[in-house]
């Protein structure tokens, strides 16, 4: 695969105000709380290792180059500390710090992690509305507020974000909120990172603001489930699944077949 290089889409856009309109709901309900930390030799000279951060046990996972030694880290929700001790074990260096949606348990430790790595911090601009309310949604938590960073740039449908000789494409997959995104490995490691849109056995909650039952499962059934069978599914919360099983499984999606 020829390299390729993040692509900072956009400058981020100062002063844009939203107001979110529909009442929180906190917390989340997500799948079980399996534990699944793990580190992965995919025999493809990547790293990869994800594990649960923070309350709400949000999976943070950290995928490098094992030649240059570059990473991304996907979802740092909490616990910015042993993410960057688990970033010094493995002498990684952070291209960019990228979060499948805006809501706290993904991204409470993006500043602090952007602080401790100086990383981009990246996300899609339509979560942004539920990034700049994440005060907000601390109250709901019962938690103290995170420290809110600046966004260095938002990612589309179809970018494709570079760590070494690798890259993750970005795949849209609105509904659990409007920015929700997943991540694909390279063709040669069928891997999803995708959130809180699909979980072994169950999909992510849309009650919450800006999400759709009707739009996850389109995006579910035409952006994931296009994955061959094999593909492991890495979901924002619980355990590893694979695609195929959730194709014949998840009872949010054997109807749909
Ligand atoms: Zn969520
Ligand atoms: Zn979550």
């Amino acid at each position: 695969m020829p390299a390729s290089v993040v692509r900072i889409v956009q400058p981020h856009r100062l002063g844009v105000v939203r107001r979110l309109t529909a009442a929180w709901k906190w917390p989340p309900t997500h799948a079980g709380r399996v534990s699944c930390g793990a580190t992965q030799n995919c025999g493809l000279d990547l790293i990869l290792e994800h594990f649960p951060v923070g309350p709400l046990q949000c999976n943070c996972v950290i995928i490098g180059d094992e030649n240059s030694r570059e990473a991304i880290v996907i979802d740092p929700g909490d616990d910015a500390d042993r993410i960057f001790e688990a970033l010094k074990r493995h002498g990684l260096t952070v291209c960019a710090l990228v979060a499948t949606h805006a809501h706290i348990d993904h991204v409470g430790a993006l500043a602090s992690l952007k602080q401790l790595t100086g990383a981009r911090a990246l996300m899609h601009e339509a979560d942004e509305p539920l990034y700049e309310h994440l005060a907000e949604q601390a109250g709901w938590l019962g938690v103290p507020p995170p420290d809110v960073t600046t966004l260095d740039g938002f990612l589309r449908h179809g970018d494709r974000l570079a760590y070494g000789r690798h890259a993750l494409e970005v795949i849209h997959t609105p509904g659990h909120s409007p920015g929700s995104i997943s991540f694909v490995l390279d063709e040669r490691s069928p891997r999803v990172l995708c959130g809180d849109t699909l979980f072994a056995g169950s999909i992510g909650r849309t009650d919450l603001w800006g999400g759709s039952f009707p739009q996850i499962i389109e995006s579910i059934r035409t952006k994931l489930l296009t994955l061959p069978d094999e593909a492991v599914v890495v979901p924002g919360h619980g355990p590893e699944t694979t695609i195929g099983t959730e194709r014949a499984t998840n009872p949010f999606l054997v109807e749909e077949q």
